[in-house]
């Protein structure tokens, strides 16, 4: 079979990287090159800095009907192309074909739709002085920004970005992982198709060093909407810092699941279960630590394990499969390595553990068992780093106070769920949990006009409804004095 050529996306035309540098994009499943991708620079930048530049005075311009249009024809092309993106998205990244057609294909479409609507919708704040002046904030497009965006979910994450972004009237240049490159690629060619102006949207494929760093250090770059690890969100800050360019980073989690003794238990094992190993563990709002209440520990743990014994691993492309590979050779060892040095900090495994290997075309796949571990204190190693796999470990609570001294005893602020009948309970630790989403009896139910994000070293700054399209703009105060 031949090779998959991507191509970078600048000013409405698909072009080879100039410096004809290419990396292969594997499947995961198979653990084959099936595709190449450019290993975009700074010469491919600067072409595309231009193209955003030439198009930003008439895009910033056009009246907010005609950018949803656009945006909405490009959803109903992102609709109409759901079973080939789908497609795309489960052999590029490893996952269930069938979570990456009702979750990952179905949110892209949403996102952009929502940030459609919402552009016809925004206004902005007017401030009375009581018969001397009048306040009103303009809220400007920012210019060319930047969005980076991670491989755990390609498609939906790259257009959470891309879509307020232009909504707002900026151009954009933007970069998605180097190892899940395939779905903003077929993605140009629908921004093409619904009418996109050139130079509007531009993306630009490579790696971190090579495209991803000059990207957040170009002058012009008014803006870096980030989506990743932490230690690349420092690197980010530290790059940026100089430039007092405006950040939105949303960065790794380690989330806790709290599961006190009055839960509906059947329904919060199975979703605990989800939430633990949905897209094999690698969601950054995952719960990686579960914290049980002792009385029902034991009676959990055994109905946790059962659960995630039934989930069906397998292919990727195949409709029944629920557990794919994991995203790469790289990431599977890193994963496998946390795993041993769980062991050597004492917990055992309740189930899983190893690297399995599946017959015929996914022999030599990326795949590893889902691995719950017990009998580890919160300080170790695997209970305070994000493992992003899946693997997750249960430890067990007495009391109210223990579970939120547990929950916030991490670097991490990202998300976190509550299972408990108690709903005053729920409220109260809602409040003190540092967390910036909290889940209560439920996970991963999205509301597109919350704001998301997280706080400590999950990132600052937030997305979603109108956190996002202030972000992509600069509010400008006008006083105006009257004349008595
Ligand atoms: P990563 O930080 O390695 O890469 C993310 C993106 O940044 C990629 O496109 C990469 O090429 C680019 N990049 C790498 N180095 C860069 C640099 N120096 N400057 C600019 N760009 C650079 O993260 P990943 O491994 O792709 O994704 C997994 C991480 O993302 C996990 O930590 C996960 O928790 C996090 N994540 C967070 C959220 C959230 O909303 N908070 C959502 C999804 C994933």
């Amino acid at each position: 079979m031949s090779l998959i050529r991507i191509q970078n996306y600048i000013n409405g035309e698909w072009l080879d990287p100039i410096d004809g540098q290419y990396l292969d994009d594997f499947e995961p499943a198979t653990g084959q090159v099936y595709a190449t991708i450019p290993n975009s620079n700074e010469k491919d930048l600067d072409l595309a800095v231009k193209a955003a530049q030439q198009a930003f005075p008439s895009w910033s311009n056009t009246p907010a009907e005609q950018k949803a249009k656009i945006l909405n024809k490009l959803a109903d092309l992102i609709e109409q192309n759901q079973d080939e993106l789908a497609e795309a998205e489960a052999r590029d990244n490893g996952k269930p074909i069938t979570l990456a057609k009702n979750v990952d294909i179905y949110r892209a479409a949403a996102n952009i739709r929502f940030f459609a609507q919402a552009c016809t919708q925004f206004s902005s704040e007017s401030h009375a002085m009581e018969n001397t002046a009048i306040n009103y904030t303009l809220r400007q497009p920012l210019g060319v920004v930047a969005c980076i965006s991670p491989w755990n979910l390609p498609l939906y994450l790259f257009t959470w970005k891309i879509a307020p972004a232009l909504a707002t009237g900026n151009c954009v240049i933007a970069k998605p992982s180097e190892v899940t490159p395939m779905t903003a690629y077929l993605l140009s060619k629908l921004c093409s198709q619904a009418g996109l102006p050139r130079g509007v949207l531009n993306i630009l494929h490579g790696t971190g060093p090579s495209i991803g760093a000059p990207l957040t250090e170009h002058p012009d770059i008014k803006a870096v909407s980030f989506t990743g690890g932490s230690n690349t969100g420092t690197l980010i800050k530290q790059a940026t810092a100089k430039q007092h360019k405006k950040l939105s980073l949303e960065l790794g989690g380690k989330n806790p699941t709290v599961v006190f003794a009055d839960c509906d238990f059947d329904r919060t094992v199975k979703e605990v279960a989800r939430s633990a190993f949905a897209n094999q563990g690698q969601i950054c709002l995952c719960g990686s630590r579960i914290l049980i209440e002792e009385s029902i520990y034991d009676r959990f743990a055994t109905a946790l394990r059962n659960e995630v014994e039934q989930l069906i691993i397998g292919d990727p492309l195949e409709e029944t499969t629920q557990f794919g590979a994991l995203v790469s050779k790289p990431h599977m060892d890193k994963v496998l390595s946390y795993i041993e040095l769980a062991k050597r900090e004492g917990g055992t495994l309740l189930t899983g553990g190893e690297q399995l290997k599946i017959k015929g075309r996914c022999a030599d796949g990326y795949f590893v068992q889902p691995t719950i571990i017990s009998g580890l204190n919160n300080q170790c190693r695997a209970n305070q780093e994000e493992i992003f796999g899946p693997v997750c470990t249960l430890q067990s609570f007495t009391n109210e106070k223990e579970a939120l001294q547990l929950a916030n005893d991490s670097e991490y602020g990202l998300a976190c769920s509550i299972w408990s009948q108690d709903i005053s309970r729920c409220h109260r630790l809602a409040q003190q949990i540092e967390t910036g989403i909290v889940w209560i009896n439920c996970w991963l139910l999205r509301d597109l006009r919350t704001p998301f994000g997280g706080m400590k070293a999950s990132g600052s700054g937030r997305e979603g409804g109108l956190e996002a399209m202030r972000f992509f703009t600069e509010p400008k105060n006008v006083c105006v004095q009257f004349k008595h």
